[in-house]
């Protein structure tokens, strides 16, 4: 059965757990990342796909499980997974997408790898997702791709189904024209993404940056430009960015521009705080952690980006020059190491693994330790009970398409206190005004933020904390998923070059 939506997105859908020798296909236990929206999606079609890589030793082994049907809570979909050797995930997903593409996404050139670089495996495993996903697709299906590993998918989706609807979504950032165009394959990104009929970001500073890497290219006309509502990038943050364009012509085609910042669920994160567990772990935490410690958190994936080296040497510092917070103050640091056999992400991990033990030998006394590391992922339900615990979330990536994790801790604490310094670098900044902003860049500002936020009265924290409770309640993940169908609407009268529908109410609320 043809699909009218195919969801193209490198990792499969659900978790594959072996059961006494056969293969079960299980929800994903952590419910909080991206893929249950996704799913969720599948909910407003006749039937759904969704296209995958899943490693295998011989992907043309008759075993091999090609297609695989799903019934789950968002219904019956098909998922098609690409078998892709040891070899071919390395060269795809470990070095090209992450040792060159990430670094310039992130705007860290210093980190882009070239030579290490086979392009044309690059090349080849997008055509397969593009195959895929025609295969699965009916004509005029809308296929929707995710992140810049696959962005070479839309041009050749377009040539294969000339009559789909096309369109893609950044969950990264998006870096500015002079970063961008060090990657030697620029044109040919950019002309696939010139294909889709809509490009999505999570913020507009991000969307300008592509049209500007566009405009620096191709020949690209802007036809109409939208301003950004004050909610979504007030004036005056790193990331702000006043008016967007929001729709591009190309080679006769008109391109949807779209920025809108996904959301978390505030409401399951309700659910898990008001169980009789979460009650009694959260008091646990505090008893452990000790009744009188200011508990600072820090949750992150190992990653240069995300700015926890900094964090900890403004830890160090912080300690150092106020005597009188050691024995008060307990920084507990989550950095997840996803990519263990990845050189570069090995190094940040030894560096933190330093950095802690290092803080832990010149402060630590018998009864007091000044800090605590996690390098495995803490479950959802327990990481959100540490939320709920923690006095001050420190966020301090360098560059962050978004940030979830601040999110996450405003729901916690539903408004009623709390403290979240937040880096100007991440997406989520351009939304989330009352946090205490800081530079990662900058020592000093390091410095202030983390004075401020250890000397905030609980009325302000609660003053802060209560508008940006609003703020991820009104644009949460349920309001994100509307705000996509709704621009998903307005893709096709575009592509009849008809004038653009009028933007979606959601988007200007
Ligand atoms: N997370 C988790 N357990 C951990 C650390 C992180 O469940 O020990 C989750 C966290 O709650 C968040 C996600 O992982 O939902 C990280 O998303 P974010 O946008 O903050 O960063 P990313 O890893 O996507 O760059």
């Amino acid at each position: 059965m043809k699909s009218s939506l195919v969801i193209v997105y490198h990792r499969q859908p659900y978790e594959e757990v072996v059961v006494d020798g056969r293969t079960e296909f299980r929800e994903n236990k952590s419910p909080n990342g991206i893929v249950p929206s996704l799913k969720s999606f599948f909910g407003s079609v006749d039937h759904g796909s969704w296209v995958a890589w899943k490693e295998a030793e011989d992907p043309d082994n008759p075993d091999f499980e090609r297609r695989v049907e799903i019934s789950d809570s968002h219904g019956d979909y098909t998922v098609s997974r690409l078998g892709l050797t040891k070899e071919q995930v390395t060269q795809f997903y470990h070095v090209t997408s992450k040792e060159a593409l990430w670094p310039i996404l992130h705007s860290f050139p210093q980190n882009f790898n070239y030579d290490a670089v086979d392009w044309e495996t690059f090349r080849e495993v997008n055509r397969r997702f593009a195959e895929a996903a025609c295969e699965e697709a009916e004509d005029d299906a809308l296929i929707w791709i995710h992140d810049y590993n696959l962005w070479l998918c839309p041009a050749m989706i377009r040539e294969i189904k000339p009559n789909a609807k096309i369109a893609f979504f950044h969950h990264t950032p998006f870096p500015a024209a002079d970063v961008f165009n060090i990657l030697p394959w620029r044109e040919e990104i950019v002309d696939s993404l010139l294909a889709c009929d809509m490009v999505g970001f999570h913020i507009p500073r991000y969307a300008q940056n592509f049209v500007g890497v566009a405009r620096a290219l191709r020949q690209v006309e802007i036809e109409s430009t939208v301003a950004v509502e004050d909610t979504l990038s007030p004036v005056g943050t790193a990331l702000s960015e006043p008016e967007m364009a929001e729709v591009i012509a190309h080679d006769g085609r008109r391109i949807l521009i779209d920025a809108f910042p996904v959301g978390t669920n505030p409401d399951l994160i309700d659910r898990h705080l008001t169980s009789p567990e979460a009650a009694e772990r959260i008091a646990k935490i505090r008893r452990e952690i000790g009744e009188d410690q200011t508990l600072i958190l820090s949750v992150g994936r190992t990653d240069y980006t995300k700015g926890t080296a900094e964090l900890l040497d403004a830890y160090d510092r912080l300690l150092d020059r106020r005597p009188e917070l050691r024995g008060k103050v307990k920084l507990m640091v989550t950095s997840v190491q996803a990519n263990q056999n990845m050189t570069v992400y090995r190094e940040t991990q030894e560096e933190i693994d330093r950095m802690v033990g290092s803080i832990h030998g010149r402060y630590a006394t018998l009864d007091w330790g000044p800090i605590m590391h996690f390098s495995t992922p803490i479950p959802f339900d327990e990481l959100v009970c540490y939320f709920r615990a923690a006095d001050i979330c420190w966020t301090t990536p360098l560059r962050d398409g978004l940030n979830l994790v601040a999110k996450e801790y405003i729901a916690s604490h539903k408004g009623e206190g709390g403290v979240l310094v937040l880096s100007e670098f991440t997406g989520v900044a351009a939304e989330l005004q009352h946090a205490v902003p800081t530079n990662p860049y900058v020592s000093d500002s390091l410095a202030e933020s983390i004075d401020a936020a250890l000397a905030m009265d609980p009325a302000e924290q609660r003053t802060r904390m209560a508008a940006m409770y609003e703020n991820v309640c009104k644009y949460d993940i349920g309001h994100w998923a509307e705000h996509i169908f709704a621009q998903f609407d307005r893709v096709r009268p575009l592509r009849h070059g008809d004038a653009p529908t009028p933007a979606p109410a959601t988007a200007a609320e």
